[in-house]
């Protein structure tokens, strides 16, 4: 058996048009995934008319749902979790966040770091993923480059290790001179990035930089040298650590700093890390096979009424065919086939090696934070579930329809789109959701895949927590709080308040009881 390609898995996290789908789509043009650039965006306009509740996504404009990408070159095989921008579905992307070993940030040379980037840095940080910086759109008037590089430090607490420097942005942009190579790639006429034009420049000080830079050169030489002496080295195990992030300049739009954005993954960024799990962490090289999904995407195809679960690998060398155990139940699962995320198309998998996402069709066995294992039981830890902030009951338009609804309902909780929480007193269950966009999606799709008309009205709660304690203390609270307790879809107890300040009140007099905004299944 021969070892298997070198894989990176990641994400990139960024604010809404800081050129996401732009570099997502480069990346895979590079990465020789698809011929033309646009065909990330029209293969999305295909998938979207295909299903119904996907209209919202394009009436707004965001991307509701993740998907995987797999691409290769050089030898390294790639695997880009796409993250939705949207921060009503951040509960999505922090799950899609404890699949990946890296993650590379894009931020607008103009902007700066906005607010989704740093909630979505934090949520990195929480799990150790180290960060690759890309600051995109020198090709347009952008802040100073130490500017962004210090904003980058101080409010994200990194190291910066600039790996490039633009000479110039905008209308003055001539280029980017490559820090540790000293090689210098010029914009051609329409200022895009051409393959080959590409000088190796003896330093800084080579003559050949003012040929290409005019007045420009002086700039250059001036910011490249206190970049050098100001900023760290990159040093690729502070790097994988999460303490530095390497950062490059580039241009999504005109082709600039791509292709050394795959190569400084495939250089520095890390392999297939050991997952955390109970009884002890998986490491990529145990034998067995075993994973864990992190996504449940119900009806990608409305002819079937099919799931993917999408499974990240953890170790072992997974074939078409193999039986894998559900810890939670025990149940073993045939894995007949198994898709693989090929950005031309899915495609069936025959194997795949830690670090990969395969998707498995089922339908509704498989969860999201589901461990499978080949032989022996390990439960993989940290995918959470995150305390709803809305709270609403669902009022049916055709009472006759209640059981459709409920289906529906424990189709999209246990998809991870909604939560549903069952109230201990009376029969209206209770769904809850991070942001408002999540009821609409939800509204949507019961009516396009279920036929179900409903509309929602307010529940007298507004918030929930998990609660945990004592057994003694647990009942006692429980028996108290009756007509605020409910069940999740497992069965755990969640405490639901009228309001933050009620909430606070219960749990400062609530010194036994152990108050949890964020639920992982274990
Ligand atoms: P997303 O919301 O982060 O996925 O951003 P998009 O990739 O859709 O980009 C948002 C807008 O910025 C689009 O109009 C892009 O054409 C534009 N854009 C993306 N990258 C660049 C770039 O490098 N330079 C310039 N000038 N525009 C860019």
């Amino acid at each position: 058996m021969s070892a298997p390609a070198p894989r990176r898995t990641f994400a990139i996290i960024s604010h809404p048009d800081a050129g996401k789908t732009t570099l997502t789509e480069k990346l895979l043009l590079f990465g020789g995934a698809i011929h033309m650039a646009g065909e990330v965006r029209a293969r999305g306009q295909n998938r979207r008319a295909r299903s119904d509740w996907m209209k919202i996504e394009q009436a707004r404009g965001i991307s509701v749902t993740s998907s995987v990408m797999t691409f290769e070159r050089g030898g390294t095989v790639f695997n880009l979790l796409d993250t939705p921008g949207h921060e009503d579905f951040s509960e999505d992307t922090y799950r899609t966040l404890t699949a990946v070993d890296s993650a590379v940030m894009v931020i607008d040379a103009a902007r700066g770091i906005e607010a989704q980037t740093r909630k979505l840095f934090e949520v990195c940080r929480l799990r150790d993923v180290p960060i690759l910086t890309f600051i995109n759109k020198v090709d347009r008037e952008g802040r100073d480059p130490f500017e962004l590089l210090d904003e980058v430090a101080d409010m994200l607490a990194l190291d910066v290790a600039p790996l490039n420097w633009p000479a110039g942005m905008g209308g003055e942009f001539k280029g980017l001179y490559d820090l540790r190579s000293g090689k210098f790639q010029a914009p051609d006429d329409t200022g895009t990035r051409t393959a080959g034009a590409i000088t190796q420049m003896t330093g800084l000080d080579d003559p050949r930089l003012d040929e290409l830079c005019g007045p420009i050169a002086t700039r250059l030489r001036d910011q490249a040298e206190l970049a050098l002496g100001g900023y760290a080295t990159l040093d690729p195990e502070l790097y994988r650590k999460g303490a530095l992030t390497p950062v490059l300049f580039g241009s999504a739009l005109k082709d600039f700093g791509v292709e050394e954005l795959i190569d400084a993954l495939a250089e520095f960024a890390p392999s297939p890390r050991p997952q955390p799990a109970l009884p002890e962490p998986v490491k990529p090289t145990d034998p067995q096979v075993s994973g864990f999904v992190f996504k449940v995407q119900a009806n990608m195809n409305p002819q079937h009424r099919d799931r993917i679960a999408f499974l990240r690998i953890a170790s072992g060398r997974f074939r078409r065919g193999m039986k894998l155990r559900q810890v939670a139940t025990g149940k073993a699962i045939a894995i007949n086939s198994p898709i693989f995320f090929f950005a031309q198309d899915r495609e069936i998998a025959d194997e795949a090696f830690p670090g990969d996402i395969i998707g498995i069709p089922n339908h509704g066995v498989l969860r999201v934070g589901d461990s499978l294992v080949e032989k022996d039981d390990v439960t993989f830890t940290g995918i959470p579930n995150f305390a709803p902030e809305i709270l609403r009951r669902v009022k049916l338009g055709d009472p006759t329809k209640s059981k459709q609804l409920r289906t529906a309902l424990t189709d999209m909780a246990e998809e991870g789109v909604t939560q549903l929480f069952k109230p201990m007193i009376g029969s209206q269950w209770i769904v809850g959701v991070v942001g408002q966009l999540q009821l609409e999606v939800l509204i949507s799709r019961l009516e396009a895949e279920y036929r179900v008309a409903a509309s929602f009205e307010p529940s007298p709660y507004e918030t929930a927590r998990w609660i945990s304690g004592d057994p003694a203390e647990m009942k006692r609270f429980m028996e108290d709080n009756r007509p605020a307790m409910a069940e999740d879809r497992d069965g755990g107890p969640v405490f639901m308040a009228r309001d933050a300040w009620e909430l606070n009140y219960t749990i400062q007099r609530e010194a036994k009881i152990r108050f949890s905004a964020v639920r992982e299944r274990a």
